[in-house]
């Protein structure tokens, strides 16, 4: 470094050789400075820092300046000194160690320029721990207005002792009869409905009396043709959403229970179950299995079927019984006077109730 400086130096003395008269006596007084200020860019240089800032305040020269001015031509050489000096804030510096009239007798300590009211800087917030970003529905642009409009129970009830009685595929020419003899023996249902093509449509005023009976309603599906509805995630809610509005078009009701058509997982769906049931309960969607199958959609004979649904609800805690509602069979009609005598006297004392937002999904 001392190298560099006395290369300076000489450059310096060249230029002064080759000036006037009036501009070596100017020259000479500069160079007096610049004495000084070269044996503070040695001071500088080996660490002393705060004392060439001294120096040149009392110089009255621009530390900055005179390093770009006196050693233009070694800039390059004297570039860590200009780096270094650019990146020191000389004005906080030399105001604190240069003011006569400071009467702090902290020297050491840098104080702020603004007589201390400065405030102290605020350490960042420590940022809170990410939560993992839920990854995004593919499906959020279909369908935007298909969701349940339910806000789900803080808890299950209790519900030990409980039959929910279901019946899928209605309304059909069989719904009024169903209706009576629920009605006779005053019990609850839930109807998951659909299928409402050409054989229902005539029977979707049904819709209305289900729920003005005080039962209820959740989706099944609009067509009931397994290979179109569980081709695609899309396709399921395709149809999905058809039966739902024309459910709400019919009763100004929106359900927010559904079964799927054969199940939540059975032989068509096992590639997309998964993604269905994921995308359902992201919309609020509650979907509802069985554990006590009746086996009427089979066309089971009348014991047959009573002994499913007796035998089967009594070996259970809580019972969500299938049945079927639908133009094919009339067994389940023909069994139903006879399987809710049974059951609404059991000495057990079984509560049939509609499927409500409290009740714990019976899910395969
Ligand atoms: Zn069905």
């Amino acid at each position: 470094m001392i190298i560099l400086i006395i290369i300076a130096g000489l450059t310096a003395a060249t230029v002064f050789l080759a000036l006037g008269s009036d501009e070596k006596s100017r020259r000479i007084e500069e160079l007096n400075s610049d004495k000084s200020a070269l044996q503070a860019l040695n001071n500088f240089n080996s660490g002393d820092s705060s004392e060439i800032l001294i120096i040149l305040k009392n110089l009255g020269i621009d530390s900055k300046d005179l390093v770009n001015t006196m050693y233009q031509s070694e800039k390059e050489a004297f570039g860590d000194i200009i780096d270094a000096l650019e990146s020191t804030d000389t004005s906080a510096n030399a105001d604190g160690v240069n003011d006569n009239e400071d009467k702090n007798p902290d020297k050491s300590t840098p104080q702020p320029n603004n007589g201390g009211n400065e405030e102290k800087p605020v350490p960042p917030e420590p940022d809170e721990p990410a939560e993992p970003a839920e990854p995004e529905s593919p499906y959020l642009a279909l369908f935007p207005h298909l969701y349940a409009d339910i806000t789900p129970p803080e808890s299950y009830m209790d519900d030990s002792g409980y039959i929910y009685l279901t019946f899928d595929d209605g309304p059909s020419r069989h719904t009024t009869d169903i209706l009576r003899y629920l009605d006779k023996y005053n019990v609850k249902a839930t109807f998951f409905v659909g299928a409402f093509d050409d054989n229902n449509v005539n029977y979707r005023h049904l819709l209305n009396t289900i729920l003005d009976s005080g039962h209820e309603i959740g989706v099944h599906t609009m067509t009931h043709v397994y290979r179109d509805i569980y081709a695609s995630v899309e396709a399921y809610l395709d149809d999905f959403n058809q039966a739902f509005n024309l459910i709400y078009e019919q009763t100004g009701y929106k359900p927010y229970l559904f079964r799927f058509p054969g199940g939540s997982k059975n032989d068509f769906n096992t590639h997309i179950y998964k993604d269905i049931i994921e995308e359902m309960t992201r919309r609020g969607f509650v979907y509802y299995d069985w554990n006590v199958d009746s086996r009427d959609a089979d066309d089971a004979n009348w014991t047959t079927m009573m002994d499913l649904v007796i035998n089967g609800v009594s070996g259970k805690n809580r019972s969500v019984v299938l049945f079927h509602d639908r133009h094919g069979g009339a067994n389940t009609v023909y069994v139903m006077d006879d399987i809710l005598k049974s059951l609404t006297a059991d000495a057990r004392g079984y509560t049939f109730s509609i499927i409500r937002p409290e009740t714990e999904p019976v899910q395969f």
